[in-house]
């Protein structure tokens, strides 16, 4: 399976300043100072190889979307902000003449998980047929009030693709496009649900908007049979230990450390870190990155866990 990162950022679009691209340029160039370059590929290296990655890149601004692929199926997680990407692209590549199919599972009807739809190209063209699956009864309501007046011009009646939404049981496992998936009831304000896909001996998680506390041992005990030898677990990690056990308890949103913690026991092969809190720098989520390395190699000498954290346009082979 390929997994497709098209929108990573936590709650709200996080836009870059004029002030943050000055500081990567100022950055670049001091290290850039000290060294020769005889020809451009000389510079493509050295940006490649010798910056480090928020100086030369970005982890983006999108909200939750993330695509998950297996040759020319494929389901989509969320309709964040991430989503307006994902169907340019699909039209792109399939043509306006393509009508196509599009599978979303939906974690819940929090803003910035379903704010993409009203800018879907698809969701506009007839002849394409959107499924949307979660376990909120007032999908629907959701979707078509987002997309009403006075909040947006086009009215979601007048869409041109046919959208059905099919309510799905937690811990019942489906046949979603070929894919196999099961929900499961997360701890986050109005309820979310995370989804265990499985394809052939392949297992991606995706959990997002799911606050774990560390001394609830029986919560934690369901999420590691959840998230048991998963190839791929895409965790939300929007806040740090110290932020997660003080002045952001109880907000719905986990943090790194029980990630690590969780992925550990689950025997998981890839945690990615997810839902990146939309007020931290590209510096910071860099740091946060290498933090959360570091405590893992302190938790336990198994170092078999690979952790990364999620950006828009990140692609993972799993
Ligand atoms: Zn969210
Ligand atoms: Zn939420």
């Amino acid at each position: 399976m390929q997994v497709h990162f098209w929108g990573t950022r936590g709650s709200i679009p996080a836009s870059l300043d004029a002030d943050s691209i000055r500081h990567k340029v100022k950055a670049a160039l001091e290290i850039a100072a000290q060294k020769g370059f005889s020809s451009k590929s000389d510079i493509d290296a050295f940006i490649d190889n010798e910056l480090p990655f928020w100086a030369k890149g970005t982890y983006g601004t999108n909200t939750s979307c993330v695509e998950i692929r297996d040759g020319d199926d494929f389901i989509l997680c969320d309709a964040g902000s991430g989503l307006r990407d994902f169907g340019n692209y699909a039209v792109r590549t399939y043509g306006k003449k393509s009508p196509t199919e599009f599978h979303i599972l939906i974690s819940h009807l929090h803003w910035d998980h379903i704010q993409g739809f009203p800018f879907f190209i698809p969701a506009f063209m007839e002849g394409t047929r959107i499924t949307v699956y979660g376990c909120h009864k007032d999908m629907y309501q959701a979707f078509s009030v987002q997309q009403s007046t006075p909040f947006f011009p086009i009215e979601y009646k007048n869409l041109g693709a046919e959208i059905r939404f099919i309510e799905l049981v937690p811990d019942e496992t489906y046949d979603i496009n070929g894919f196999k998936v099961t929900a499961k009831e997360q701890n986050h304000p109005g309820k979310s649900y995370g989804y265990r896909i499985e394809k052939g001996a392949k297992v991606v998680v995706y959990s997002t908007d799911s606050e774990h506390k560390s001394e609830s041992e029986e919560d934690s005990g369901h999420f590691v049979d959840f998230f048991r030898r998963a190839d791929l677990l895409i965790f939300d990690a929007q806040y740090s230990l110290a932020d997660a056990s003080t002045v952001k308890a109880d907000w719905g949103h986990s943090n790194n450390f029980i990630g690590v913690e969780l992925a550990q026991q689950a025997g998981v092969k890839h945690l990615c870190l997810f839902h990146n809190e939309p007020a931290s720098s590209d510096e910071n989520l860099d740091k946060f990155l290498l933090d959360t390395q570091r405590l893992a190699s302190l938790l336990t000498e198994d170092t078999a866990l690979q952790i990364s954290i999620a950006r828009d346009g990140m692609i993972i082979e799993v």
